[in-house]
């Protein structure tokens, strides 16, 4: 196994073990096997829509991000080595003053990314975003990924097969997300994350209706690799006030670093 560790080893902001306790312990599986469904296990490497870039994601890797403190969970319960060969990527988001602290794993184990029993929350959750108000309280959901995104721009089908939430499993989707919204800081990148998203895809709505007809994935690899994606000054901004309205409501437990 290798792996490296970008940026600096420690996090500055962390959600507490107790969060991850409860989440690591809660088995959320929609349903039963539900790789029978969409037929190649799409979660675990989103090929079908990698496949359709000319020039990223032309090796075989999966990228899972994760709260912050979730690396080193993870490293305190002995369970990196499930992602094989992998990167810890920590990207650094300045909202002056604090800063976001974005982390994920680039794992190249081949086929799935994880071990089950102790995949991350991103992967508990799949497919559904948990969406709070800022008290916390769950309001919603929304789709997870950026594929999501895309394929519904483009007017693809879902390939993503989960139709419905058995109730059984409604509860623990309920316990993680509710443990979730009770960490301010776990909830702000939630809700930064979701913020982020909708700005994507706001701006990616807009260049596609204004080149009509160019295939969405094709504009996506585009402005990618051109560092169009976001306006980082207009989403520093976004993410800045949403800062700032948890500093409001939770003053000595919230704090960006
Ligand atoms: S894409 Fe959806 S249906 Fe397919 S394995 Fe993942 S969660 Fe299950
Ligand atoms: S949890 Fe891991 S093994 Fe399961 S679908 Fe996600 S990447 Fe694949």
């Amino acid at each position: 196994m290798t792996h490296k560790t970008a940026g600096e080893k420690t996090a500055l902001q962390s959600v507490g073990g107790n969060v991850f306790d409860e989440i690591y312990a809660t088995d959320l599986r929609y349903w039963q096997d539900c790789w029978k469904l969409c037929g190649d296990a799409h979660c675990c490497s989103f090929s079908r829509y990698k496949a359709r870039f000319q020039l990223i994601a032309r090796t075989s890797f999966q990228e899972l991000p994760l709260l912050p403190g979730e690396y080193e969970y993870l490293a305190s319960k002995g369970w990196l080595s499930q992602f094989g060969d992998f990167d810890h990527k920590v990207f650094e988001f300045p909202l002056n003053p604090g800063r976001m602290r974005v982390e994920s794993i680039i794992s190249r184990r081949p086929h799935c990314a994880c071990d089950h029993d102790t995949r991350p929350t991103i992967c508990r959750l799949y497919p559904l975003l948990p969406v709070y108000d800022i008290d916390g309280a769950l309001i919603g959901t929304d789709s997870l990924g950026v594929y999501e995104d895309l394929e519904a721009l483009q007017g693809l089908e879902p390939a993503c097969r989960l139709t419905s939430l058995p109730f059984s499993e409604l509860q623990k989707f309920l316990k993680i997300a509710s443990a979730i919204g009770r960490s301010a800081l776990a909830l702000f990148y939630i809700m930064a994350y979701r913020l982020t998203k909708e700005h994507v895809r706001a701006r990616l709505m807009d260049a596609h209706r204004r080149g009509s007809g160019v295939d969405i994935f094709a504009l996506f690899e585009r402005k990618l690799l051109r560092g169009q994606l976001i306006d980082e000054d207009a989403l520093a901004s976004e993410l800045r006030s949403l800062a700032d309205s948890f500093q409001l409501r939770y003053g000595e437990r919230f704090r960006l670093e």
